[in-house]
């Protein structure tokens, strides 16, 4: 991730609900289109600005400002620039991200919906990741919704990709314990199973229109990611852990959105799954990334050292970085970089048969380490 061109693209959300990280800013963004050269992100709106990173023509930008002839957006979760003059506005119906007013989509695995807004209200039926629906009202964090018999039901807006933040009210510590169907089945009986109470959120990398890096062979790192995050899932489910997936089909996630899935829940550690990319096609080997030294760095540390001992790649040890999705989790959080996929022999590995296999026994291996 951390080499990858990636742009990270917010998606246009109804502009009241959308909460980001500068306030008063938050009108829905127009979406450009870059032009025919590479274009410098920069970290200033200047031409002497530290440049960040690199877009290419065709690559879509938000903006979320404009400045002086520079257009604020966002690259790799952090604020950055881009020079305006290189960027076309597009057309409606040629924008990859589409503003979506009147519906919400579930981003928790197996949701409730209950019948008015709020935990204390009976349990209606449940929803999947990935449904959408039509949203009637709001009432505090909770949004009514139309259902397919044509009844309406309510839903907690942070299990969705709509979540309402400036609600942080004293019940927020009740809200948080609003569980989905999917925590209440996957609450294991059995006593031996080593990870049994714990709850895991695992973040497949990337998804829908961010493919994240693409690799040797076109291969995309979110479909990699996809693929070793449901077999890391399974495998920590297996050892009796409730896990939370942030996404499980290919769909596009906000950082946001997957701290918010985080957050939502007395989550004991997150796991970001990534590949990485870089020009020079020797770089090879797999990393850890962390943030805070008092809150992630035992979780990377046990879980680098497993994935190291049991993968045949070349172990690039720990980095310390204030990643979006480390940096504003509540939980111990890693995001880990499961090899380069421009790096022949790592992509080899990567896709043999047998190697998300590998990655979720280690994972376990080293979640038992960090919480025993
Ligand atoms: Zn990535």
């Amino acid at each position: 991730m951390k080499f990858s061109k990636i742009l990270i693209l917010f998606a246009v959300l109804v502009g009241s609900l959308l909460v980001l990280p500068h306030d008063g800013e938050a009108e829905t963004g127009e979406v450009y289109e870059v032009g025919d050269i590479n274009l410098n992100v920069r970290s200033e709106p200047s031409g002497t600005g530290p440049v960040i990173g690199q877009l290419q023509k065709g690559d879509q930008v938000i903006s979320f400002e404009e400045k002086y002839g520079w257009v604020r957006t966002y690259y790799a979760g952090e604020e950055a620039w881009v020079a305006a003059h290189y960027l076309t506005k597009m057309s409606q119906e040629n924008q990859a991200i589409k503003p979506d007013k009147q519906r919400l989509q579930v981003t928790g695995q197996s949701v409730y919906i209950r019948t008015g807004p709020g935990t204390d209200y009976a349990i209606k039926s449940s929803a999947s990741a990935g449904n959408t629906y039509n949203m009637l009202t709001k009432d505090a964090d909770w949004y009514k919704i139309e259902l397919a018999d044509g009844s309406t039901g309510w839903i907690a807006s942070w299990l969705t990709d709509k979540p309402v933040q400036e609600n942080k009210s004293s019940n927020q510590k009740e809200q948080k314990q609003e569980t989905t169907a999917q925590e209440v089945r996957g609450v294991s009986t059995n006593k031996n199973n080593p990870l049994d109470g714990y709850n895991i959120v695992i973040d497949a990398g990337h998804g829908g229109k961010d493919p994240g890096a693409i690799g040797i062979g076109g291969v995309e790192e979110k479909s990699l990611t996809s693929q070793t995050a449901d077999q890391v899932a399974d495998v920590l489910r297996e050892e009796g852990a409730t896990v939370i997936e942030t996404r499980v089909k290919d769909t596009y996630l906000s950082l946001n959105r997957r701290v918010e899935v985080s957050n939502a829940y007395n989550t004991d550690a997150f796991i970001s799954i990534h590949y990485n990319a870089f020009p020079i096609q020797t770089i090879h080997g797999i990393g850890a990334y962390y943030s805070s030294q008092n809150k992630d760095l035992a979780l990377a540390e046990n879980i680098q050292n497993s994935l190291a001992s049991s993968l045949p790649l070349y172990n690039r040890g720990l980095y310390q970085e204030g990643f979006h999705v480390l940096r504003n989790n509540d939980a111990p959080s890693v995001l880990l970089e499961l090899g380069f996929i421009t790096n022949r022999g790592d992509v080899t590995a990567i896709q043999s048969a047998g190697y998300n296999q590998k990655v979720a026994e280690a994972i376990a291996d080293g979640l038992e380490d960090y919480f025993y």
